[in-house]
């Protein structure tokens, strides 16, 4: 083992992780959004690109998934209240403030936050290819992409992606519907009725027994030997990270809408499930974007699967991972089945989030019971990690203090948990999962 991870052994970080227990990790290096920003190597100009870019796609989108014509091409979310969730929660411990939930379980096409990283990836690979041919300009209507010529032409290219369910069907669905030749490359973790429903689509599914990190090294070699072939890489990309980033844009104006004020003494807390760190960290950087230093963004994981908060808290990132600390990576939670973070986004996050914390499977669990009990609102496991945020942050008053957030300021918070799946899930899948929470 090498030398740097033989070292982190020995912080009282990694032996809480170790421990299995839910844990908290506050992030020293948080500083404002000003300065945090500039870390990431990206910009507002780029965010920018990317939802200008969805905006050329809209009138594509109308015509390939007749379901988002309503909203004019636009694959976008509601956000909405959770006061019988938020009651029952505090039957064990107050929340200061009002719990909110952004329902990317329900977007359009995928049935999760990955119809917004992975289809922007795809369409932005799509535009490329179609605009170097000489086969679209950007004044185009892009719904020209969907012809029997345009097809033909995107016919001779492939896209290959490595994931553990929902990047593979968001990718699946989108890169076949234009008709590219699509692989998926699956961890162990992917359930089945995700594969069952690509091969339906025409896509290839590749299945391994082993975690994610394989499935995406799998992906990548196979890729790498065809040159015909782009492989969408979730570990690295920045254009996926664009993709997320458009949410936390976009998330600005849906507050103003429904009244929700942002400002220094109306804080809004953001709790992400996170995997790789590609789809909570696309928003994060977003959200700062759009609310400065107004917003607290935390990413949430499996006590099993602590990638991030080890990468994060070691300061060493991709070099190491939660099996070098003697973690399994084995989770209910297949979104966040990631053993290793991205060294990307966690070098991209080291002065933006406020924290890190982990919850249990059997808490997911018993939150997905109580939402769908209280609100009626059905989503996978991975999407119920965001929440445990508000407790931890209403039960924290040096965390608060440290804000400069006086108990009226706190009084006026959102707490806006992020539900990132679960909207497509069969019937008889969710009654296993209600099922398991019951017990
Ligand atoms: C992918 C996924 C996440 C996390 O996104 P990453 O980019 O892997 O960090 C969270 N929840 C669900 C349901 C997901 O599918």
């Amino acid at each position: 083992m090498i030398e740097r991870i033989k070292d982190t052994l020995s912080l009282p970080v990694v032996t809480e992780l170790q421990s299995l227990r839910e844990t908290l990790w506050l992030n020293p290096g948080v500083t404002t959004a000003e300065a945090g920003l500039k870390r990431v190597g990206l910009t507002r100009a780029d965010a920018d690109d990317a939802e200008a870019r969805l905006q050329r796609f809209a009138p594509l989108l109308a015509k390939a998934f007749p379901e988002t014509a309503a909203m004019g091409g636009i694959i976008e979310s509601d956000a909405i209240p959770l006061p019988h969730m938020q009651a029952e929660l505090e039957k064990a411990a107050p929340i200061q403030g009002n719990l909110w939930i952004k329902k990317d379980s329900h977007l359009p096409v995928s049935g999760s936050i990955k119809a917004r990283g992975g289809i922007y990836e795809v369409l932005a690979h799509a535009e490329k290819l179609a605009i170097e041919a000489g086969l679209l300009t950007t004044a185009d209507d892009y719904s020209v992409l969907l012809s029997a010529e345009l097809r033909q032409f995107f016919s001779q290219h492939k896209i290959a992606v490595g994931s553990t369910g929902n990047l593979g069907l968001a990718i699946g669905i989108m890169s076949a519907r234009l008709g590219f030749h699509v692989t998926v490359h699956m961890s162990a973790d992917a359930r089945q009725w995700k594969k069952e429903k690509l091969r339906l689509h025409g896509v290839e599914v590749m299945e391994y027994e082993q975690d994610y990190s394989v499935a995406v090294q799998q992906g990548r070699r196979a890729a790498a030997s065809d040159p015909a072939c782009f492989f969408i890489d979730d570990e690295n990309s920045r254009t996926l990270f664009l993709g997320y980033s458009v949410a936390g844009l976009r998330l600005r104006r849906q507050l103003e809408e429904k009244g929700i004020l942002v400002d220094a003494t109306h804080p809004l807390f953001v709790y992400l499930p996170c995997g790789v760190g590609g789809g909570p960290g696309g928003v994060a950087f977003g959200l700062k974007l759009a609310f400065g230093d107004h917003v607290h963004c935390f990413f949430a994981e499996p006590t099993h699967s602590p990638c991030m908060l080890l990468g994060m808290s070691t300061g060493l990132h991709d070099a190491i991972c939660v099996q070098d600390i003697g973690i399994d990576n084995r989770t209910a939670a297949d979104g966040l089945a990631v053993g290793r973070a991205s060294g990307f986004v966690g070098r991209a996050m080291e002065q933006l989030i406020d924290g890190c914390y982990t919850l249990s499977d059997e808490s997911m669990y018993d939150l997905l019971v109580m939402l769908d009990r209280t609100e009626g609102l059905r989503l996978e496991p991975s999407a119920l990690a965001g929440m445990k945020g508000p407790l931890h942050v209403s039960s924290n008053g040096a965390y608060q203090r440290h804000l400069g957030l006086t108990a009226t300021s706190m009084a006026h918070a959102t707490h806006l948990v992020w539900a990132t799946g679960g909207g497509m899930v069969p019937e008889k899948e969710m009654l296993q999962y209600l099922a398991k929470g019951k017990r």
